[in-house]
C-alpha cells in the first residue's frame, strides 16, 4: 500500500489493469479479488485514508466509529475476510444482549435464549401468538433473503412494514418489533420501508452477537488496504470513461490532471458519484442509481468518565416510547479498547428525518438532544461527558423502500457479467458493510472471470 501520496505509477505491472475507485469496503474487496487471480488493481481513493463509511477516529486512549458502527453476527463473508487478512486475534465475538423500553423501563432480551425471550412482559399474551404468523413468513423465505438472488424477495415486495404489520399482526407488533427492527439499523421508518428489509433484519438476529475488532471498526478495511500494491490516497477521479478497448481514467493528484488507460474498472463509489464520474451507466442500471436515496446519520459518540452500570450491549426503542432515539450501542462492551477500563462510550443513533433537521445544527445542539434522549436509561450523563464525536453523514445506507428489492432484483439481473465497467457498492439486497462487500467481491469475480476469457484467447 502506498498511504499518504503515491510516487509515479505502478510500474511493474505485468497483467491486465483494473482501476478501482473507491477504497470503502466494496473497492478494497474487489481490488482483492482481482490480485489474488493474478490481476493487478490499482485503488484510487479521494479521502486521505481507506475504507469510506467505515470510520474509525482515535486519540487519548479513546477510539470512536464514527461511520459504521457494528459488524453482524451474521456477516459471515466479513468475518472470513477478517480472518483472511490477519485480524483474527483481535476479533471478539460480542453477545447481542439487548434491551428495550416500554411503559417506563427497560426489558432485556437475550437472543441467544430464544425461551426465555419468548416469557419477556415487553410483548402482550395476544401479540406473542400472533408471532407464529410473523415466524411463518420469514421460515418461508429464508432461503430467499440471500445476498446473489434477489427475486424471492422481490415477489412479496409490494407492501411497506406498516401495510404488512396491520394485515397479518397488530398495533403492538407494528410499533414494539417491526418498527424497531428497520429503525435500530437502518434508522427507517416501517411508513416507507419494505417488508422485505423486516425480513432481512430479523434473519440476522438469529445469530445473536457481533463481531468487535479491538482497534477499531476500520482495521478490516485497512488490513484489506495493506495487501494492496497500488492504492492512492487523495486521488479523486473526476471521469471514466470506456472507449471501446480500454478504460480511460481521469483523476486529480498533487493539484494536476492525469489521465492513464486500464483494461477494465470497477466503480465502488456511492451512487450520485458514480453517475457523475462514470456517466456511460445506461440502461435499467442509471435509473436505478438515479433512483437510490440514502438514509442519513447524525451519531453521537459520548465518552463517559465512568462506566454505566448497564449490562445491555445495545438499546433499540419504540418509536412509541421515543420518537426520534432509534438506539444506543454501548461501545465499551461491543469491542476491547473503545476506552479505559473505568470509562464507558456509548453511540446514539436517531431516525433519518431527525438527522435530516440535524445535519447542520450546532454540536451543542445535538448533544443537549441526545443527553435527553438517553436520560432514562443511564440517568444524567451531562456531567460524565469526557470527550465527544457527531459522525454527520449524508449518504448511510440506500432506502429500502416498498419496491426497491424488485428494482435490486433486475439490477442484479441485468448486470452485464463480462462489461469492461462493472459497478459495486452497497447496492445489493441488503445494505451494509457485508453487502458492499460481497458485492466488490462479486465484481472483482466478473473482472476477473473476464481476464481469464482474455489470457485463454490470446493464448
Ligand atoms: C454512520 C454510519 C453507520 C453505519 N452503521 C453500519 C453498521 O453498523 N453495520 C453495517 O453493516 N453498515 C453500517 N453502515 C453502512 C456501511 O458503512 C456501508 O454500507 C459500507 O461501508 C459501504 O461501503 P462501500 O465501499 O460500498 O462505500 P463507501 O464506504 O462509501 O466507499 C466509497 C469510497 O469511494 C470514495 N470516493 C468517492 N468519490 C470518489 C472519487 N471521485 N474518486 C475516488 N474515490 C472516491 C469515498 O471516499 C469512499 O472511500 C453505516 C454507515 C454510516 C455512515
Amino acid at each position: 500500500m502506498i498511504p499518504e501520496s503515491f510516487q509515479g505509477y505502478a510500474a511493474s505491472v505485468t497483467d491486465l489493469r483494473t482501476a478501482v475507485i473507491g477504497a470503502g469496503v466494496a473497492g478494497l474487496a474487489a481490488a482483492r479479488r482481482i490480485a489474488q487471480t493474478g490481476g493487478a488493481p490499482t485503488v484510487f481513493e479521494s479521502q486521505d485514508r481507506v475504507g469510506g463509511r467505515i470510520k474509525t477516529i482515535r486519540r487519548n486512549g479513546l477510539t470512536f466509529d464514527v461511520g459504521a458502527f457494528i459488524y453482524l453476527g451474521s456477516y459471515s463473508e466479513a468475518a472470513q475476510e477478517m480472518t483472511d487478512v490477519g485480524l483474527g486475534s483481535q476479533m471478539r465475538k460480542v453477545d447481542a444482549y439487548g434491551a428495550m423500553p416500554k411503559s417506563g423501563r427497560l426489558h432485556y432480551l437475550d437472543l441467544r435464549n430464544p425461551l426465555k425471550t419468548l416469557g419477556t412482559e415487553y410483548l402482550s399474551l395476544g401479540s406473542k401468538l400472533k408471532l407464529a404468523k410473523l415466524a411463518w413468513f420469514l421460515a418461508k423465505h429464508w432461503k430467499d433473503l440471500n445476498y446473489t438472488d434477489a427475486s424471492g424477495i422481490a415477489a412479496i415486495d409490494s407492501e411497506t412494514v406498516t401495510e404488512y404489520c396491520r394485515r397479518e399482526l397488530n398495533e403492538e407488533l407494528l410499533d414494539y418489533l417491526a418498527a424497531v427492527v428497520v429503525r435500530g439499523p437502518w434508522l427507517s421508518d416501517p411508513s416507507y420501508a419494505s417488508v422485505g428489509q423486516l425480513l432481512w433484519t430479523l434473519k440476522n438476529f438469529f445469530k445473536p452477537y457481533f463481531y468487535g475488532l479491538d482497534d477499531g471498526m476500520n482495521a478490516l478495511p485497512r488490513a484489506m488496504a495493506a495487501d494492496l500494491d497500488d492504492v492512492r490516497l487523495s486521488t479523486p477521479v473526476i471521469d471514466v470513461t470506456d472507449s471501446g478497448d480500454h478504460v480511460e481514467v481521469t483523476f486529480e493528484h498533487d493539484g494536476r490532471q492525469h489521465t492513464e488507460e486500464f483494461d477494465t474498472a470497477v466503480v465502488a463509489t456511492t451512487t450520485s458519484t458514480a453517475l457523475e464520474i462514470y456517466p456511460q451507466i445506461s440502461g435499467f442500471s442509471r435509473e436505478y442509481y438515479a433512483n437510490t436515496e440514502y438514509i442519513c446519520s447524525v451519531n453521537t459518540h459520548l465518552a463517559l468518565n465512568e462506566r454505566p452500570t448497564n449490562p445491555a450491549t445495545y438499546i433499540m426503542c419504540s418509536p412509541r416510547e421515543q420518537p426520534d432515539l432509534c438506539g444506543v450501542i454501548v461501545d465499551h462492551l461491543k469491542a476491547h479498547n473503545r476506552c479505559g477500563p473505568a470509562q464507558g462510550m456509548i453511540t446514539t443513533f436517531c431516525r433519518h428525518e431527525w438527522c435530516l433537521d440535524h445535519l447542520d445544527a450546532p454540536d451543542q445542539k445535538v448533544l443537549d438532544a441526545v443527553l435527553q434522549f438517553v436520560k432514562p436509561y443511564y440517568g444524567d450523563l451531562s456531567s460524565k461527558v469526557e470527550d465527544y464525536e457527531i459522525g454527520r453523514w449524508r449518504e448511510v445506507v440506500p432506502i429500502m423502500s416498498k419496491g426497491r428489492f424488485k428494482a435490486v432484483d433486475r439490477f442484479m439481473r441485468d448486470t452485464d457479467p463480462s462489461a469492461r465497467v462493472q459497478l459495486a457498492g452497497d447496492i445489493g439486497p441488503i445494505p451494509g458493510v457485508n453487502g458492499a462487500l460481497v458485492s466488490g467481491q462479486a465484481a472483482g469475480d466478473r473482472i476477473a472471470a473476464r481476464s481469464r476469457r482474455l489470457r485463454k484467447a490470446s493464448a
